[in-house]
């Protein structure tokens, strides 16, 4: 099966170049301009951007299994949205039971994945636990290809301390991988929202009261103090404010490598939306939580100056009825996350591209080229070059349309982003070779398969 991509512009590694595309079974296999047609399909792509597939280095899909706080998009519906929006490989974070092995999550995670996936996914791990036996898997999980890992510092059913922090940065480099970490200062936290609740103040208005910028730049500050002493590069996950991209510039001053996710939901979003009517506000409650506009600023300021490495979404949807109503007499108990995997590529096309803060090679670099470097899978992924797997995005500049939940692939009763106008559209989808969306809509599902990746490729 050999398909030709006509007349698009390619987002190369160098930057757009109108040129054509070939692909032969799952592999990319010819770039050049006019190339001829032969046995090939055609799709024509005049007038559209065609890019690498796009990673989402963020999601939690089947979170809280079985529970009341179950998440609203499980694997199957999870990857059919990411798919639909542009998205052909996702890494979601797998997480043991509190005393469990690596290997049980990772198995438990297969289990959910497996013949359900309709992208690609790799899995992140979680580390709660540390003791010699966790130690001691490491080395199978990296011949099993999980080579990135996760640290939280909040959060009392998951926290961990500064000193396993640095002992797990320490081991994952012996590894080649590379660790994030949920910057917050989880004792802050826990202060805050007993001091509010005591004073009745119980709506979702006192969220980002309890999860302060200044909670978020002390704790990317002491992780990035822990990566010093460790010797080894570390990524910092979800990044909100101004004060904690400054603490990440005085590092990188200093010497220090470092690498920066943030999310569009930081991007896009302001805490206005806490002061909604009723228990509105809880649709937004993620943690870290919406910040003011002079953050978003940074942000943007940030992205265009190459200082934030990848954008990942931090999917994770919770029904708003019953789920996030769960903590309607209390903002403290409101499931947090949101959702958004099927809708970062057009907002980040829409918001920075089109609104000129970002170039297009920059928008395929933190969502494509930059995900596949720091976990492992480049240049397989994240690039359009011969021999390649052809995991492509076909994205339609010119096809306005609003963002609508009724009208999402998404699995949940609302979206962040409704009625928000999108500059642009991803049209078609080819994953593996296959064209697996075509106007805009998923025709070939479950074909995700897991990915196996290698280590980090650090660049800075
Ligand atoms: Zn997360």
């Amino acid at each position: 099966m050999s398909i030709l991509i006509q007349n698009g512009t390619l987002i190369l590694p160098q930057g757009p170049v109108q040129s054509d595309l070939r692909v032969e079974g799952e592999t990319i296999v010819q770039i050049g301009p006019a190339l001829p047609v032969g046995e090939s399909q055609v799709l024509d792509a005049a007038g559209k951007l065609v890019f690498p597939g796009f990673i989402d280095t963020h999601t939690h899909f089947e979170m809280n299994k079985g529970t009341l706080r179950e998440t609203a998009d499980n694997w199957a519906t999870g990857t059919r949205a990411a798919l639909a929006g542009g998205t052909t490989c996702v890494l979601d974070f797998a997480e043991p039971e509190r005393g469990c092995s690596l290997q049980s999550a990772l198995d438990e995670w297969h289990n959910r994945a497996g013949g359900n996936a309709s992208c690609h996914y790799g899995f992140h791990m979680t580390i709660k636990d540390w003791d010699p036996r966790i130690r001691a898997e490491l080395p199978a999980m990296t011949a099993q290809g999980v080579t990135s890992y996760k640290v939280y510092l909040a959060y009392a059913n998951i926290r961990i301390p500064d000193a396993v922090a640095f002992q797990a940065i320490e081991a994952v480099a012996t590894e080649g991988g590379v660790v994030g970490c949920h910057c917050e200062n989880g004792d802050l936290i826990d202060c805050a929202v007993a001091r509010l609740k005591a004073a009745g103040r119980l709506s979702p208005a006192s969220h980002p009261l309890a999860h302060t910028p200044a909670m978020e730049a002390e704790a990317v500050t002491r992780w990035l103090a822990l990566a010093e002493e460790a010797g080894y590069p570390v990524n910092v996950v979800h990044l909100s404010t101004r004060r904690g991209l400054e603490a990440a510039r005085a590092a990188r001053a200093r010497g220090q490598k470092l690498y920066l996710e943030s999310c569009p939901q930081y991007l896009t979003l302001t805490e206005e939306c806490y002061q909604l009517p009723g228990f509105e506000g809880a649709k937004y409650v993620c943690a870290p939580p919406l910040r003011a506009q002079s953050d978003v600023d940074a942000l943007w300021e940030a992205l265009s100056g190459d200082e934030i490495d990848t954008i990942g979404t931090d999917h994770c949807s919770f029904r708003f009825n019953p789920t996030k109503m769960l903590g309607r007499d209390d903002f403290s108990a409101i499931p947090g996350g949101i959702p958004g995997t099927e809708h970062r590529p057009c907002l980040m096309y829409t918001f920075g591209v089109k609104a000129g803060r970002i170039t297009l090679l920059q928008m395929m670099q933190a969502l494509s080229e930059r995900p596949a470097k720091l976990f492992g899978m480049f240049p397989q992924k994240g690039t359009l070059a011969v021999g390649s797997d052809a995991d492509i995005v076909i994205f339609d500049p010119d096809h306005t349309w609003r963002i609508e939940a009724a009208h999402q692939y998404q699995n949940v009763d609302y979206t962040p982003y409704e009625a928000m106008e999108m500059a642009g559209r991803t049209d078609t989808v080819l994953l593996s070779g296959q064209v697996a969306v075509s106007g805009g809509k998923v025709i070939r599902e479950s074909l995700g398969r897991y990915i196996r990746r290698g280590g980090a490729q650090f660049w800075r």
